[in-house]
């Protein structure tokens, strides 16, 4: 197994756990003094010298409010109730609610957020060690989940979700349903497993930050994959054919689209994009996302961070802590730690910018072919800054973001759509035309590459590298 195991030791604290205050005294643990010790060396002869009866009785009493309290689910772990509007159906049918009316409500349902002066956060409920060696058995004992499913290539799960919440608008919905539709196309055209999350597995990683938890959570219950690809849902995947350069990361545990000297030079929160990169089931990324984690606790936590970063970071204003801005951080303030397994990839579009791509596509299609990688054909076209589900923060009009997400979710369809003989009347609508009488015989289709995304079976099991 070709994993990587980083140092394999624990998160340290990071640098920038300052922020939390020293716990007061009633939060701290206190030592025993000598004298509370003698206290409670006194104690037992004291309980030797009452009436024998009384332990059993208090122990007959005590039982089964102790057994009540160990067994119950809600107690073993930390209780979390979100509970999001429950609009009945007909309601589709009233004027749309306005874009992010609810999120205030939201908030008065969370619980209270966490405070300077309570510990630092940690994700998840218990700290995970020596999982790489616990993972190598596991594959060793389950040699049927391989986590590589032919040679140099990798088992791969996209990841990706939304809110739980319904959008502000209908159309909103029916995009992320396109946009999810894009995505398990893509998946499906080169054997990937795809994960959709439309939960807050964690009420204080609320936001974009939710990402974080899900991805713990998906490593940690399958050891089977090997890397797993964060995919925004504004992310549209508009290369059907191109598959990432699997060799290229061999030695990397987190790859991330990217430019050294924006990160390590410029320090600039634009360094880096947080809407699509690819993550190793190991150690190393489990310490890396607690480590990033800790910025991200709604409320004074997330305040407190979002000062930290604007000071640290060349180009970023003093606004609550994001998580591509974190970790932007944790690269510039710990290149030791996290730079050397983080592969900063700039050379396709793993993420593209939308603004510079919307109105390219039909030059894309006359004059170059997919697959081959680089910014001319993107893999990738992300609506940063867009907001199709509504919300508050959109930074571009609803009108051309809407005209941009129509043509990317089209385009990419077309490149599927081809496979079965049809394609879109333009990449204005949805409407479809037929191209290519039915012959009987789809292995047949005249351009053999493309062909291959109808059997990604056939892609999967070879030993030639398809990218
Ligand atoms: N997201 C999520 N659950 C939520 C809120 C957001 O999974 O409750 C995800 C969703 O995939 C979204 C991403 O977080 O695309 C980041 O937000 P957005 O794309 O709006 O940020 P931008 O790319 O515009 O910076
Ligand atoms: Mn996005």
């Amino acid at each position: 197994m070709a994993s990587l195991t980083g140092t394999g030791t624990a998160a340290p604290a990071t640098s920038a756990d300052h922020i939390y205050r020293q716990p007061t005294a009633a939060a701290s643990y206190v030592l025993p003094s000598p004298a509370m010790s003698e206290e409670a060396d006194r104690r037992p002869r004291q309980q030797r010298l009452l009436p024998v009866p009384i332990i059993p009785v208090v122990l007959f009493l005590v039982a089964p409010f102790a057994l009540f309290l160990f067994t119950s689910p809600d107690l073993q772990l930390p209780r979390i109730r979100i509970e999001y509007g429950r609009t009945p159906s007909a309601e589709r049918t009233s004027p749309p609610p306005v874009p992010g009316a609810d999120d205030s409500d939201e908030e008065t349902r969370l619980p209270p957020p966490r405070q300077l002066t309570d510990p630092p956060y940690s994700l998840g409920t218990t700290a995970v060690s020596g999982y790489d060696a616990r993972r190598a058995k596991w594959l060793r004992d389950n040699p049927r989940f391989p986590a590589f499913v032919a040679p140099g290539r990798p088992r791969v799960l996209v990841v990706t979700g939304s809110s739980p919440r319904r959008c502000g608008n209908a159309d909103g919905d029916h995009l992320l349903l396109r946009a999810f539709k894009n995505k398990a196309d893509y998946c499906r055209a080169h054997g990937f497993d795809i994960f959709y999350s439309n939960a807050v597995l964690d009420a204080e990683l609320s936001g974009f930050w939710t990402k974080l938890p899900i991805l713990r959570a998906l490593m940690l219950a399958h050891p089977e994959t090997e890397l797993l690809w964060w995919a925004d849902s504004d992310a549209v995947f508009t290369d059907m054919l191109f598959e990432p350069p699997w060799d290229r990361y061999a030695a990397h545990n987190l790859v991330v689209p990217g430019w050294d000297d924006k990160v390590y030079v410029a320090r600039s929160w634009l360094g880096i994009n947080a809407g699509s990169f690819i993550i190793r089931n190991c150690q190393w990324s489990l310490d890396l996302l607690d480590a990033w984690a800790r910025m991200g606790p709604r409320g004074p936590v997330r305040y407190e961070y979002g000062k930290v970063l604007g000071e640290a970071l060349s180009d970023r204003p003093s606004y609550e802590a994001d998580d591509q801005s974190a970790l932007v951080y944790l690269l510039v303030t710990q290149r030791g730690r996290w730079g050397g397994r983080t592969f900063l990839e700039g050379s396709y579009s793993l993420h593209g910018y939308w603004v510079d791509i919307v109105d390219r596509y039909e030059e894309m299609r006359r004059s170059r072919t997919p697959g081959a990688g680089g910014e001319r054909w993107p893999l990738v076209t992300h609506f940063v800054g867009c907001k199709p589900c509504g919300g508050r923060y959109a930074s571009y009009d609803a009108a051309r973001c809407r005209r941009g997400m129509e043509r990317a979710l089209n385009f990419a369809d077309d490149q599927i759509l081809r496979l079965y003989g049809f394609e879109h009347e333009s990449l204005n609508t949805t409407a479809v035309r037929r191209v290519r009488n039915e012959t009987g015989g789809p292995l047949d289709a005249e351009d053999a590459e493309i062909g291959r995304l109808l059997h990604p079976t056939f892609r999967a099991g070879s030993r030639r590298r398809f990218t």
